[in-house]
């Protein structure tokens, strides 16, 4: 394929992990592309409000997504909307299939984070996007005034639940244990909330409704009782299944669990091949975590490629006239 682009770096995946890693590649000056088949953020661009990547007292998911990318495409980083569904390597290339063309790459950093794990429970699929939602951010103004239920315990749903208590009447919180796993600070963020209760031990059986959702039937694992609520909308944040697709294709090893299995320096098992973020087995699922995997993993990539350790000089004083500083 000798029409094929070359690059020196793909990055598969524009989440805080994918951007990083472009940042600290393309600095090395790698040529660096950066796949992505949504928006860019991943999962970080679902939350509404961030307040603990260190730097930045208070920012919504979006927001830093979008300083994230504006600032890898300001150092010449080409950021493509086209999803990569085939992956090869050919001697020390990897030829890499997207929606719009063919590329070519001298090292890939996977950075394809997870994808919304399902409760596989019956009315779920037939419901979904008629009041089952995987994402309270982008469909939580839908539920202004109405009554809704999160399914989750941890650091998602959590904070899912604190963004709907300010746009729902009332907010239930569906976990199955009787402990919450998420963050100590959200949980007390939580419970201070008058509209929002908390149905513990509970597990979600049956999801119903004829052409919206109506209902969803609950039972009580500890007493085995059925109770049903009445709901307008469900909102799923039961963690995420990674996104390995590609990484198998490749016979890129993957732990018990599905994660692909990386070493200190976000090597996986094939060579010229990382992985950085939530679909590595690294068990922090944090954006902090993640940049700092990305930012490993493109430096690694780089020493592999051979490219010396001198970044490239975009200045301060460059950053300033283009507007970096103040987020346009
Ligand atoms: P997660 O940490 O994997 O938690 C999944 C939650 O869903 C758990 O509470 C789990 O219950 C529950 N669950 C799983 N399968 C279920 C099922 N079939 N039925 C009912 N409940 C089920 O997922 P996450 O909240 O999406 O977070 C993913 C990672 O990102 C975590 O490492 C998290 O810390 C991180 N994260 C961090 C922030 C932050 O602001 N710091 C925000 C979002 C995500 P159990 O507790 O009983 O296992």
């Amino acid at each position: 394929m000798p029409s094929a682009p070359l690059y020196d770096v793909s990055v598969i995946g524009a989440g805080p992990a994918g951007l990083a890693a472009a940042l600290y590649a393309v600095r090395r000056k790698a040529k660096t592309i950066v796949f992505e088949t949504e928006a860019v953020g991943g999962q970080m661009a679902k939350a509404h409000v961030v307040e603990n990547y260190p730097g930045i007292v208070r920012i919504s998911g979006t927001d830093l997504a979008e300083v994230m990318r504006k600032q890898v495409e300001l150092h010449g980083v080409e950021v493509r909307f086209e999803r990569v569904y085939d992956i090869k390597k050919v001697d020390r290339e990897f030829l890499l299939k997207a929606e719009r063309g063919e590329y070519r790459s001298k090292a890939v950093i996977l950075a394809t984070g997870a994808a919304a794990r399902k409760l596989g429970v019956k009315g779920e699929e037939k419901l979904a996007g008629r009041g089952v939602s995987y994402c309270a951010l982008c469909d939580g103004p839908l539920f202004k005034g109405k009554v809704v239920g999160v399914v989750g315990g941890s650091d998602s749903a959590v904070k899912d639940a604190i963004f709907l208590s300010s746009l729902a009447k009332k907010v239930y919180l569906i976990h199955r244990r009787d402990q919450l796993r998420a963050e100590a600070y959200l949980q007390d963020e939580l419970f201070e909330l008058p509209n929002v209760e908390v149905l513990w031990n509970k597990v979600v059986r049956t999801i119903t409704g004829k052409e919206r959702l109506e209902k969803v039937k609950l039972r009580d694992v500890k007493t085995s009782e059925d109770i049903e609520l009445q709901l307008d909308g469900l909102f799923i944040e039961v963690g995420g299944i990674p996104t390995v697709a590609l990484a198998k294709k490749l016979g890129v090893e993957l732990d018990e669990r599905g994660y692909v299995r990386v070493d200190k320096a976000q090597r996986t098992n094939v060579e010229g091949f990382f992985a950085a973020g939530d679909v590595t087995d690294f068990p922090l699922k944090q954006i902090a975590t993640a940049v700092g995997q990305g930012a490993t993993a493109a430096y690694a990539a780089c020493t592999y490629l051979g490219l010396e350790a001198t970044e490239s000089r975009a200045s301060s004083k460059q950053f300033l006239l283009r507007g970096i500083s103040s987020g346009r």
